[in-house]
């Protein structure tokens, strides 16, 4: 959310600085699909070429581990599939539109606290050699879902614990030779119902990139 503003604003020329309080990109990928209405919103930014280039399409899944399984093939859309692409290739893909009209990330500097007041609004922020106040005309709060920014601004969002469901999202390496299939293309494979470790019974969906790299994504249920 916050690469994809930051690179719209740097298009338009806005200055923009964009706070990461990671020091580095996870490895690790929490999305492994974009649905259907987010291909739409990157293609209404001519956005969408390299995501489709590396992407999968598959016209069926799940959408946040319900036991339904959608099919993206009925509705009314350029994209009518979820398309499989792991969330840390769609980052770095946002981070070049980002970097090409100059944009850049403060990797390790986490924003602590924004104060408002008539002509903008000041944002303590830890970095790497300790705080200090950034001053801006706007702070946008794209910091996930415990938001500091949006905290401060009292809009931060009320938690629910989720029914009795299970989900789980792992990385790992397949070995040479264990997958068949065409290695020029990443390959998705859904499967259900499946049994999962400690007993969980539900859907999975593997990916498989041409370097063998699995990436896994389970979404379980008891029922
Ligand atoms: C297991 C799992 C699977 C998912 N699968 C899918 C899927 O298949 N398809 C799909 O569309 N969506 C999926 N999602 C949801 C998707 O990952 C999120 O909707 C998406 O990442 C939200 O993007 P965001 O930019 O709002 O927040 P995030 O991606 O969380 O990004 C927020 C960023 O802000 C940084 N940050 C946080 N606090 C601060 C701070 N105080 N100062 C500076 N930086 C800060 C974080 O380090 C992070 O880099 C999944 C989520 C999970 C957990």
């Amino acid at each position: 959310m916050g690469l994809l503003l930051a690179a719209e604003l740097r298009l338009a020329g806005v200055d923009v600085t964009v706070l990461e309080r990671a020091a580095a990109r996870s490895p690790h990928s929490k999305a492994l699909t974009l649905p259907p209405r987010s291909l739409e919103v990157l293609a209404m930014r001519g956005l969408a070429e390299p995501f489709l280039r590396e992407g999968e399409p598959v016209p069926t899944g799940h959408y946040g581990g319900l036991p339904v399984r959608l099919d993206f093939s009925v509705l009314d859309t350029r994209f009518p599939y979820t398309l499989v692409l792991p969330q840390l290739r769609t980052e770095q893909l946002l981070e070049e539109r980002l970097r090409a009209p100059g944009g850049e990330i403060r990797w390790e500097h986490r924003a602590l606290e924004v104060r408002q007041d008539a002509d903008g609004a000041e944002v303590d922020v830890a970095g790497p050699d300790g705080t200090y106040t950034l001053r801006a005309v706007w702070v946008a709060g794209c910091d996930g879902a415990g938001s500091a920014v949006r905290t401060s601004a009292g809009s931060g969002l009320p938690r629910h614990r989720a029914p009795r469901e299970g989900r789980g999202t792992a990385d790992a390496r397949a070995a040479a030779g264990a997958i068949a299939g065409d290695p020029d293309r990443m390959r998705a494979v859904t499967a259900r119902p499946t049994t999962a470790h400690d007993g969980w019974t539900g859907r999975r969906t593997v990916l498989v990139r041409p370097d063998g790299h699995v990436a896994w994504d389970a979404a379980l249920s008891t029922t």
